[in-house]
């Protein structure tokens, strides 16, 4: 089964609108078997969206990693934090800042965002994300020690 992704008329990378000279692109997901079918404007994007797919793939599990150890490591700081010593918190507000460094160097946006914005700025948009998140458990660490 082939699922159109985005639209025929704009291109998936850089939201271009002249899609005169569109191309196909085809990818399968591993495991399902499931077919995507998306549209760019030019070979250039071709090139750029199938380097992004295969860098999300080939990091997929580290993003995920990070993820839980993320969740895992902020949920442990805020119990710990209330429940033994205020500074165990720190554990929630570095764990934070190195979960915005890794959503800064995996800026695997939802599919829901590249559909809006086009890969192209949904990985900007992911990059600000994790700066962000970054200055924000950074920033709380910081105050915690004054
Ligand atoms: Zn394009």
């Amino acid at each position: 089964m082939t699922e159109l992704f985005g639209s025929k008329e704009k291109c998936l990378y850089c939201q271009k609108r002249e899609m005169s000279n569109s191309l196909e692109v085809i990818e399968e997901e591993k495991g399902s078997g499931k077919q995507y079918q998306m549209f760019v404007c030019s070979p250039e994007c071709e090139t750029a969206l199938r380097a992004f797919m295969s860098f999300a793939e080939s990091k997929r599990w580290h993003f995920i990693g990070a993820l839980l150890g993320w969740l895992i490591l902020s949920g442990l700081g805020a119990i710990l934090g209330s429940v033994v010593h205020r500074s165990f918190i720190l554990v929630a507000t570095l764990a934070t800042a190195g979960f915005g460094v890794a959503v800064w160097m995996l800026p695997f946006v939802t599919p829901q965002t590249i559909e809006l914005f086009g890969v192209k700025r949904g990985i900007v948009i992911g990059k600000i994300g994790g700066v962000v998140l970054a200055v924000v458990g950074l920033g709380s660490t910081v105050a915690l020690l004054l």
